[in-house]
């Protein structure tokens, strides 16, 4: 048995392990310490009483002769919830039949997991930096990774260039880590360049609820062409809290033909084959996500965030520290203070205020130097985050 060699090019640990390993190495070395968490983005807020209400009555169903559901008659999720989906792309004019949503476990099994769908010698183009599990995936795959450069000069936001050679690109808006979010003509940019390469885009669409700007994309739907060219990946983790709980969903339009195959044919196939569905109790808590009482509970939620995101960047603004994103985004991405590297300014940080935020560096190259904390904290946890950060940051 030979193993799959790839798995030796990929980094020892996955990034939030590491940050996890350090902090619980740190936290038994300090049992005294107040650690704070504004580093990996798990939200804090539980889940609405909408979404509760409903996991009561589908538990309750489960255990009825007449309510109890088995295995689900298709695994692509139950019509209820991929209806529920539709309606919400339906209001921001984006038309999509039921047969073109996917119901997931969550965003990261399908960005990887869509990978089955491409032949292994295809160029991936990834922007630096950015969500690390999408360059692992490739990686064990053995597949070719380019970057696309991030930077302050380009807004964080990088757009194509003709001689850019590539058959599937990641587009992650609003960005992690970031924060940046791309506008209209941006997406239709990377929609145009994909078009006339052959190429596919992989649209990862997991903040999209942050958006504030109605002017703003929220699915790269909204520009023209791009069911032509674009696989869209969302998740109810940061929209509706559901990090534990687990669902998401994606859209694989009907007009995406490769090779003479379609890929929603390709992707239904994938999925009856290797995956068995998302429980029932969690289909319909994910459908009373999109009720107008759950959408407003969750939106309450996604406010308290960005009141948060507003303490961190009032801060930021105070210390003259360059950062980016905590607008349409619950990321902030700041400069490391006092000129240090991201890893020398987390561990800084974990030490002299025992707080955890996200090295740059994790993130990609690109990403060195800059820092991420996130809004997801709670609210009081936050503002003493901030006020040991400003602390340390004067002293730098
Ligand atoms: N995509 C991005 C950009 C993310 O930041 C995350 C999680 O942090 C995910 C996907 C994973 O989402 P899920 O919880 O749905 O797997």
């Amino acid at each position: 048995m030979r193993i799959n060699e790839n798995y030796r090019n990929i980094q020892d640990s996955y990034l939030f392990s590491t940050v996890g390993k350090k902090v619980a190495a740190y936290a038994a070395s300090h049992p005294d310490a107040r650690i704070i968490r504004l580093g990996i983005g798990d939200v804090t807020r539980p889940l609405c009483p909408a979404v509760i209400d409903a996991l009561h009555r589908a538990v309750s169903e489960m255990g009825t002769p007449e309510g109890f559901h088995g295995y689900i008659p298709s695994e692509q999720g139950y019509p209820f919830l991929r209806e529920a989906v539709a309606g919400h792309y339906a209001e921001r004019g984006v038309t999509l039949s039921p047969e073109e949503i996917f119901i997931s476990d969550g965003a990261k099994s399908d960005l990887g997991n869509l990978l089955d769908l491409f032949d292994a010698d295809n160029t991936v183009l990834i922007p630096d930096p950015v969500y690390p599990a999408y360059v692992d995936a490739n990686v064990m795959a053995g597949r070719r990774v380019r970057y696309v450069d991030a930077t302050p000069d380009n807004g964080f936001l990088p757009l194509p260039d003709a001689d850019l050679d590539a058959d599937l690109v990641y587009i992650c808006s609003p960005n992690n880590p970031t924060g940046a979010v791309y506008d209209h003509a941006g997406l239709a940019a990377w929609v145009d360049y994909a078009l006339r390469r052959g190429a596919l885009l992989l649209f990862d669409a997991a903040y999209e609820a942050f958006v504030s700007d109605p002017a703003l994309p929220r699915t790269i739907y909204e520009v023209e062409g791009a069911r032509s060219c674009a696989i869209e990946i969302c998740s109810l983790s940061k929209t509706a809290g559901f990090t534990g709980t687990r669902c998401g969903y994606t859209i694989v339009p009907r007009e995406l033909k490769f090779g003479g195959m379609s890929l929603n044919a390709m992707w239904l196939r994938r999925q009856s084959t290797k995956f068995n569905g998302v429980p029932y109790i969690v289909q319909r808590a994910a459908e009373a996500v999109f009720t107008p009482e759950g959408w407003s509970q969750c939106m309450e939620s996604i406010d308290y965030y960005r009141e948060n995101a507003r303490i961190i960047a009032g801060t930021l603004d105070e210390l003259g520290i360059f950062y980016t994103g905590g607008i349409h985004s619950p990321y902030i991405w700041l400069r490391c203070p006092g000129g240090l590297d991201s890893w020398a300014f987390f561990d800084l940080l974990l030490e002299k205020a025992n707080v955890v935020g996200t090295p740059g560096a994790g993130f990609g190259v690109n990403g060195e130097g800059f820092f991420r904390l996130t809004a997801f904290g709670q609210r009081e946890s936050t503002r003493e985050a901030m006020q040991r950060f400003a602390d340390l940051a004067r002293t730098l």
